[in-house]
């Protein structure tokens, strides 16, 4: 792991962080109206994040010379609903998190009609343009991998087919700029650019429709199928509803993660348009092709962490990921970035606590391989990392019968958007580790991240729950 050379005149030094704290302070006390104070602070923030903030030339974890690319038929899911991995209790959980899905409702808050509709409106869009992308399946429905030219005066109304002419930015940075311009009105939070890395890529990819049709032989295929040879991956995040994912683990919760899967679908979708209308080529993701979290990693998007989910700095784990793999190389490329995270998980343990499944591990530090005891074929090992165990996960989710995300609801970096709670990451950022115990203890003596609370829902549908943003 190299680490860049921070850059002195911007090191986080006593000074820099206390004129930070004092404007902090000052700007809470402002009798400023609290739109203003938002934006007002949201500057501090730009200003002084770099403060904070290290780059990475490499990709920040560890990786072992023997790590090979992870299967497309390795994921829990393929495992669950596709035959790859049979193992009983897989197939049950399958089979029970199938059965009650969206129809199945209780009398109980969080799992009765209400929840359940909303739940099923949220991932709607998704489930109708391209429904196994959630589980890992490539090329579902509008996330082909088809590239074709539009034949002179043929009628194509979609614009889904490659400009024959090539659009030439002036600089790498500008076509980085107009590409994360384009996302974001499209609707993505967070936009990073990275190289296309082979050890990230599925090593092959199922075709669950070939299953379903009963052509075994056609299960399973390779690279050579990806109609090009990808250079760049455009890696999109998308931020997940606060008070949703706070009522976790309930059909609200799954709906505020299932909002975010259906914009996956439509920005994901929007961006290999704007690329192939620039005359290059495009392939649309969702979880599928790749692994989004190395990916996001290496796109400068976020840290890795103990629950295995990628934490960004500004809304912390409660994000999406979507990508866009591309032959257009002409671009900037971002830097993995590094802000404390990884660091102050080593202590905090809130996710192992909270997590229901006892999926998450509780080890100090990161392992090159799960230190969990029985089967692990859905990890890539040999990465220098917190593996989680996702059959334990989804046995949990079979039980619910929606995907729970408790683990993101309960971890100190899931915050609403606000200056002082990025205030608090920066301060944890310059504290050694026993300080992270402390600031561990006043996030929960504050009443942030407890899980499995009814009263989460009644937040939720109160029109005064949503005051969270000053709205
Ligand atoms: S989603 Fe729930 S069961 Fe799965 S790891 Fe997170 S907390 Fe545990
Ligand atoms: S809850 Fe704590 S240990 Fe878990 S990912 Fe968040 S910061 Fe890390």
């Amino acid at each position: 792991m190299k680490k860049k050379e921070v850059d002195k005149s911007k090191a986080l030094d006593r000074r820099n962080f206390l004129k930070l704290g004092a404007a902090g302070a000052a700007l809470g006390a402002v009798t400023l109206p609290s739109k203003a104070r938002e934006a007002v602070a949201s500057k501090i923030d730009e200003k002084t994040a770099g403060n904070f903030i290290k780059t990475h030339d490499d990709f920040p974890h560890e990786v072992r010379a023997d790590y090979k690319p992870h299967s497309n038929k390795d994921l829990i899911f393929t495992g669950a609903f596709w035959g790859f991995h049979p193992e009983e209790d897989i197939v049950q959980s399958g089979k029970a998190f199938s059965a009650k899905t969206y129809m199945h409702f209780e009398e109980k808050k969080g799992f009765n009609q209400l929840a359940k509709a909303l739940n099923a409106g949220a991932w709607s869009l998704h489930n109708a343009v391209t429904p196994l992308s959630s589980q890992g399946i490539s090329q579902e429905g509008i996330f082909k991998w088809e590239q074709s030219r539009k034949k002179e005066g043929e009628f194509r109304p979609n614009h889904d087919w490659i400009n024959k002419h090539q659009y030439k930015f002036n600089s790498k940075k500008e076509a980085a700029d107009s590409i994360k311009r384009a996302a974001r009105l499209y609707g993505a939070d967070l936009v990073g650019i990275t190289h296309r890395d082979k050890r990230w890529d599925y090593s092959d990819f199922v075709d669950a429709h070939a299953i379903m049709e009963g052509r075994m032989e056609d299960a399973v295929y390779g690279w050579e199928k990806f109609p090009f040879e990808p250079k760049s991956v455009i890696v999109l995040a998308f931020e997940m509803d606060y008070e949703g994912i706070a009522t976790a683990p309930t059909d609200v919760e799954g709906a505020a993660a299932g909002t975010m899967y259906s914009s996956m679908t439509k920005v994901a979708y929007q961006l290999s348009i704007f690329l192939k209308q620039l005359g290059y080529q495009a392939v649309p993701c969702g979880n599928d092709t790749g692994l989004s979290i190395p990916y996001a990693i290496a796109a400068g998007l976020g840290e890795g962490s103990r629950m295995g989910n990628l934490i960004t700095y500004k809304y912390g784990p409660r994000v999406r990921l979507a990508k866009v793999y591309t032959d257009f190389d002409f671009v900037e490329y971002d830097k993995p970035i590094e802000f404390g995270a990884m660091e102050f998980c080593k202590n905090c343990m809130r996710c192992a606590d909270a997590c229901p499944g006892k999926a998450i591990s509780f080890d100090k530090e990161p392992t090159f391989e799960p230190t969990y005891e029985g089967t692990s074929w859905f990890n890539a090992k040999g990465v220098k990392k917190y593996y989680m165990n996702a059959k334990k996960c989804f046995h949990t989710w079979g039980e619910f019968g929606t995907d729970c995300g408790s683990c993101m609801a309960s971890c100190p970096y899931n915050k609403p958007d606000f200056w002082h709670h990025r205030l608090v990451d920066k301060i944890t950022a310059a504290m050694p580790g026993p300080v992270h115990d402390f600031m561990r203890e006043m996030d929960i003596a504050f009443g942030y991240g407890d899980v499995d609370n009814p009263k989460k829902i009644d937040v939720f549908f109160d029109p005064r729950g949503r005051s969270y943003n000053g709205q």
